[in-house]
């Protein structure tokens, strides 16, 4: 798999287990269609977010993304800050760095 790529995890379980870069996993949406989009920083460092999301639509209040809905090639907006460690897009599955 050549870097960037973001790898779907089928269960949270698995994207902890795992540990690869870019790797990311989508819990279910609240009442609000809210989801936690959880991520493994692309710098390979290990590290691992939750960004907020709505599929297709970017959340009100807090820092949030608006989410394209795909599994297979997920994109974001707006760019992602992982903070001292990596910045960059989420764009059709690849993660690009800014
Ligand atoms: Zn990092």
């Amino acid at each position: 798999m050549k870097p960037g790529v973001a790898a779907l995890c089928m269960t949270k379980e698995d994207f902890r287990a795992q540990n690869v870069p870019g790797s990311f996993f989508v819990c279910d949406p609240d009442s609000d269609g809210e989801q936690s989009f959880w991520y493994r920083c692309p710098c390979g460092c290990g590290h691992q977010g939750p960004l907020t999301v709505g599929d297709g639509f970017k959340p009100r209040g807090g820092p949030s993304w608006k989410w394209n809905g795909s599994l297979d090639k997920p994109s974001l907006e707006p760019s992602v800050n992982h903070v001292g460690h990596w910045h960059g897009w989420l764009r059709n599955g690849e993660w690009i760095s800014c």
